[in-house]
């Protein structure tokens, strides 16, 4: 159980149906991309907005690829023509320089609000009560290039599982909220991203519908 080709089937084997497994490519050269690829995998993730585009550019065009990493607004221009969906949306001034490129590539894009869920300072992210105010408030509907799909979150790093799933358990409790109460908004929220290569298995437990799982499909990285 040594290739990435083989990591990755026994993921493809374990994974629910509803739940999207995003592989973490970032650091990672295009031969690994590559190896997943041909193994069926078209979800990849990039923290990094150069090595993204690099990407993108020299690999097949079928690939769906996920901003996952913190987006400086100044580099929204150079995702926004073909990004797939950006999980760590964690300001309204991001979101609405997310909307204006969008308008410029005439797209919506799909976003994730990054909910900060762990006891860590360096999380980005919205909390609970920000999160419930911008999406009954009317500030989306200004941003109609903006489709924001979902929930994004970290939990802490720890090997605490009691920790991370209750932590995990919070956010899924408010996504659900935001389901409930956005439902006549149309907004469709329907992604709940939270779980990597470590707390995954908890993630899936407290009800993810997309993990984002790295080294343990390519490796350590450096
Ligand atoms: C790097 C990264 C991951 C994947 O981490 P692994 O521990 O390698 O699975 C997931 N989400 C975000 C936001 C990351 O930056």
């Amino acid at each position: 159980m040594n290739s990435i080709k083989d990591r990755l089937s026994s993921f493809q084997e374990e994974l629910p149906d509803h739940c999207t497994l995003v592989a973490v490519s970032k650091t990672k050269p295009k031969e690994d991309l590559l190896e997943a690829y041909e193994a069926g995998q078209r979800h990849f993730g990039e923290n990094k907005v150069q090595e993204l585009c690099a990407k993108e550019e020299s690999l097949p065009k079928d690939i769906k690829w996920h901003m996952i990493g913190h987006l400086q607004r100044n580099k929204v221009k150079y995702i926004a023509p073909f990004v797939h969906l950006i999980h760590g949306v964690d300001t309204l001034k991001l979101l609405r320089e997310i909307n204006k490129q969008g308008q410029k590539s005439e797209k919506q894009i799909a976003c994730l609000l990054q909910v900060h869920v762990a006891s860590e300072e360096t999380k980005f992210g919205f909390d609970e009560g920000e999160i419930k105010e911008l999406v009954t408030s009317n500030m989306l509907e200004e941003l109609p290039y903006v489709q924001v799909v979902g929930l994004m979150g970290m939990a802490t790093n720890t090997s605490d599982e009691k920790i991370v799933a209750s932590e995990f358990r919070g956010l899924k409790n408010l996504y659900g909220w935001v389901q409930q109460n956005t439902n006549n908004r149309n907004l469709a929220v329907s992604t709940l991203s939270m779980g990597m290569s470590g707390d995954y298995l908890v993630a899936l437990q407290e009800g993810s519908n997309m993990i984002r799982v790295g080294s343990a499909i390519f490796g350590a990285r450096n």
